[in-house]
């Protein structure tokens, strides 16, 4: 081999021979991780190597994915994708009615074009001149109710008493200099957060008059929300939930009276809003002003999506008792889909610098004034980049796309085992982990196989990472474990023993069992779906090699992963999900469920 070849390191030369061997072309450029910009969808192997973990990385984390946030399209994409693999792989459906997937009730809501809103008789122009905003239920109707000017959002100064709004509609004006457009005056609440209170609370309807600044398709888009949401339960009055002690229960039962039938929420242009007033133009109203009648047909649809999925799968056990046990394996197969574009070259250069920060402040929270003087050198980025490469997406290649990419190399590689391990093993890739666990607390709560029957649940949340340069102690050999002697002792020992039991034994880091104080790591033993199993008082394991300067950020991408770690983290929790899967049932520590051990820093 030409001596100039022998210096390149390994994993970097086979790309460089495979390029230029194949292709005859010039190698593809690698960054300073040996990653390229792009890899293209190739065939897998059975064996968990780099490769492969590239190959579905890059597809999992793209751009096209949008972020999988769950509620999106972009959750159903990234969930099509494991489910045709497993598939492919021959796994078998682990879902509800023999399917891949089980669906959480994720509904888009939208008002139906055959909605109408009329002043005196008179009706605005749908989704031009007034847009009505969807909440999570169908709003309270709004009947020959009269219209009155309230003053200007946000500005309490201007506005009229709580008293002169009840039972009306009441019309906002923006404040100078523009509404904070997003969001109406307060209606859509997070499911089960608790509502703001507002003085127009028992108005029939608030209209603010913002939409002309807003062109036809974006009006339209208010009524088409792209995010699906699931109705969480309206929060019970204390008395009723057998809380102790008397409580004013009236702002209760008017919060969820409020919740049950919400308020209309509607949109104005400055011409629609000066109809309800039968004037040419708001200018010089005051408040109080009253307006003409105004009824609303508002017609509220649910829509069931498959934008919030699970995606379960089995490989069943070779031995005729043993295969109706489980070994649970998970991820989470959602990140927080995408938001605004920025350069994504000076994005990652503040990351890193940023970190670089943190590790030298000793994982101490950074102040403004030290962030402040984090300078980004524009003009070797420029260098390379003379055009700012916007990005908007976060594509979570570290969370989770390692975590469900390598579970997805594990089913793979015991796929391709002669002899499946005696147990059966559970694959779930959560959703909506992002948004509080709710995929494993929903999947805990409806198990497709029985919840006593799985012996211990393996976790994987972000193992793509974990350079000396991302935290203290991180490296080649390094990953985190928590919890693994938590709720049985047995677990904890085989995962000890299976590591020492390699080839090249990893550096299990169990500090983070205990309370750890540094920037952004609290209580990392309750964020991750490993939590929902651990409630019903099964033994988990959870794998981690730590946060890191590109954590929930655009710059969270596949080519900054570092694979050759990546590949052997995982071929170490195949071992030890097979070894789980052959041997003794773990025992619980104590009876069951154990009550995990709550870590507050
Ligand atoms: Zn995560």
């Amino acid at each position: 081999m030409p001596r100039v070849l022998r210096s390149i390191p390994a994993p970097a030369l086979a790309w460089v021979v495979l390029c230029a061997g194949a292709l005859g072309a010039q190698p593809a450029p690698v960054n300073r991780y040996g990653n390229p910009p792009s890899v293209k969808p190739a065939p897998t192997t059975g064996a968990i190597d780099v490769r492969d973990l590239r190959i579905r990385l890059y597809q999992f984390a793209d751009d096209s994915m949008q972020g999988r946030q769950v509620g999106r399209v972009g959750n159903r994409k990234g969930t099509d994708y494991i489910a045709a693999e497993v598939k492919r792989l021959g796994l078998l459906p682990g879902g509800p009615n023999g399917s891949y997937f089980q669906v959480l009730p994720y509904h888009l809501r939208r008002f139906t074009e055959h909605s109408r809103v009329a002043v005196n008789g008179n009706p605005l122009a749908w989704n031009v001149d007034v847009v009505a905003v969807p909440g999570l239920r169908a709003p309270r109707p709004i009947l020959n109710a009269e219209v009155v000017y309230g003053g200007v959002q946000g500005d309490t100064s201007t506005q009229i008493s709580a008293a002169e709004a009840a039972g009306k509609v009441v019309v906002l004006l923006p404040p100078p200099g523009g509404a904070r457009a997003s969001q109406g005056p307060g209606f859509q609440v997070r499911p089960g957060a608790q509502r703001a209170r507002s003085r127009f609370d028992d108005a029939v309807a608030v209209a603010t008059v913002d939409l002309d600044a807003l062109t036809p398709a974006q009006r339209v888009a208010i009524n088409e929300p792209a995010v699906a949401t699931q109705i969480a339960a309206p929060r019970m009055a204390p008395a009723a939930a057998g809380g102790a002690g008397a409580v004013d229960s009236l702002p209760l039962l008017k919060d969820q009276l409020a919740q049950l039938q919400p308020q209309a929420a509607l949109r104005l242009t400055r011409a629609g809003a000066a109809a309800l007033f039968g004037r040419a133009s708001l200018d010089g109203i005051a408040a109080g002003t009253k307006g003409g009648r105004l009824n609303a047909a508002l017609e509220f649809v649910e829509l069931p999506t498959d934008y919030a999925r699970n995606v379960v799968a089995i490989i069943p056990g070779s031995d005729p008792v043993l295969k109706h046990q489980y070994v649970a394996i998970g991820a989470h197969n959602d990140h927080v889909g995408f938001t605004t574009p920025v350069d994504k070259d000076s994005v990652k250069a503040f990351n890193d610098i940023r970190n670089r920060m943190l590790l030298a402040n000793n994982m101490e929270p950074l102040g403004p004034a030290q962030l402040a003087t984090v300078k980004v050198n524009m003009d070797s980025i420029r260098r390379v980049h003379p055009k700012a490469r916007l990005d908007s997406v976060n594509n979570g290649a570290d969370d989770d796309g390692s975590g469900s990419m390598g579970v997805l190399e594990i089913a793979e590689a015991i796929m391709a085992m002669p002899v499946k391990p005696k147990r059966s093993t559970l694959f779930v890739w959560h959703t909506g982990e992002e948004g509080g666990l709710v995929g494993s607390a929903y999947y805990v709560r409806h198990p497709t196989v029985p919840i006593d029957s799985i012996v211990a649940q393996l976790n994987i949340d972000m193992i793509g990472r974990g350079r000396a340069e991302d935290l203290p102690g991180g490296g080649d050999d390094y990953v985190a474990v928590v919890g693994s002697f938590f709720d049985s002792k047995d677990l904890g020992e085989t995962v000890q023993r299976v590591n020492t039991g390699q080839r090249r034994p990893l550096a299990l880091d169990y500090k983070i069992d205990e309370p750890i104080a540094w920037a952004g790591y609290n209580n990392i033993y309750g964020r991750s779906d490993h939590y929902n199993y651990a409630l019903q008082g099964i033994p988990i394991a959870f794998f981690f090699t730590g946060l890191h300067g590109d954590y929930h950020q655009r710059s969270d991408e596949p080519e900054f992963i570092d694979y050759p770690h990546y590949a052997r983290i995982t071929s170490y929790i195949k071992e030890l999900a097979v070894e789980v899967g052959n041997g003794p049932r773990p025992r619980l520590n104590g009876t069951r469920p154990a009550k995990p051990k709550a870590i507050v820093p």
